[in-house]
């Protein structure tokens, strides 16, 4: 069973409108497909949903596909929702005003809380990653990666979303430059993260982007962190972070059989307030 949770369509950083992503999920035999625009954020940016009227819009438009082609495919309204301390709306607001049947909780940008200032860890620019390291956290990456974990953790405890983006997406424009995954104080840091979110029933999204965009050579996560997730049966899912109908099953299969061969036989789903798991096929 073939199933997307994360997709961007043109309602924010992603190529078409939601509808050519529906067509594409039929071709490739999907089951369910869930859409998580990039919630408003109060800020100039080039990535989420503009403005509250926007969304409306968007919420107004996956009702309908819903509606249209149900019998032929799960449809499922979802945001893919920031989290930056004293800045972006709760995530309750966006449920109520959305109706949302899950929310994705991600971390694109990192608050240094002496400085008030954004590290964005996205985008497809090593440049711009390690000018935003030195400016906001004058190159101290264990202080920067620190505040990452904690700005997830807050988020889980504070958000509770159902699923959790990208959880080391932290990692992609570093390439082992500025820390490495087996630093103690890192293993520590995403350590105890699972334990937050263990305590919260979080699913974790094995993301797919970065290796089939040549950002990364793993997926997020991957290694280790991936093996401890599976250790403590922390439920998973595959995402691709389709932003064009193109990438909707990109790396699906090949992140599917990877967990096969770690011993996973089940992956999740939301499903209502909890979650459901299908077989791993
Ligand atoms: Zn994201
Ligand atoms: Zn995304």
């Amino acid at each position: 069973m073939l199933f997307n949770l994360h997709t961007h369509t043109h309602f924010c950083d992603g190529s078409d409108h939601p509808e050519e992503y529906v067509r594409q999920a039929l071709d490739k035999g999907l089951s369910i497909l869930g859409f998580s625009g990039h919630a408003p954020v109060p800020f100039d940016n080039n990535f989420a949903i503009p403005s509250k009227t926007k969304l409306l819009e968007y919420v107004r438009t996956v009702e309908k596909l819903k509606q249209k082609y149900a019998g032929q495919i799960t449809i499922m309204l979802a945001l893919e929702i920031d989290f930056i301390p004293g800045l972006t709306e709760s995530f309750d607001s966006f449920r109520e005003m959305a109706g949302l049947d899950y929310t994705i909780g991600s971390v694109h940008l990192v608050k240094n809380l002496e400085n008030n200032r954004l590290w964005f860890i996205d985008g497809a620019k090593t440049d711009a990653y390690d000018h935003g390291l030195q400016d906001v956290f004058e190159n101290d990456a264990k202080k920067a990666v620190t505040a990452y974990y904690r700005q997830i953790n807050t988020m889980i405890i504070n958000e509770r979303p159902r699923i959790v983006g990208h959880l080391d997406k932290i990692k992609m424009h570093n390439k082992g430059r500025h820390f490495t995954e087996n630093d103690l104080w890192y293993r520590d840091l995403v350590l105890s993260t699972i334990d937050v979110i263990k305590q919260n029933n979080c699913i974790v999204e094995v993301n797919t982007r970065g290796k089939y965009k040549g950002r990364s050579d793993s997926f997020f996560p991957d290694g280790w962190v991936l093996g401890s997730l599976i250790n403590d049966d922390i439920p998973l899912t595959i995402s691709t972070d389709a932003h064009t109908p193109e990438e909707m099953t990109l790396g699906y299969s090949e992140a599917s059989r990877y967990l096969k061969e770690k011993g996973c036989k089940k992956i999740y789903i939301p499903h209502g307030d909890s979650i459901k798991s299908l077989p791993l096929t």
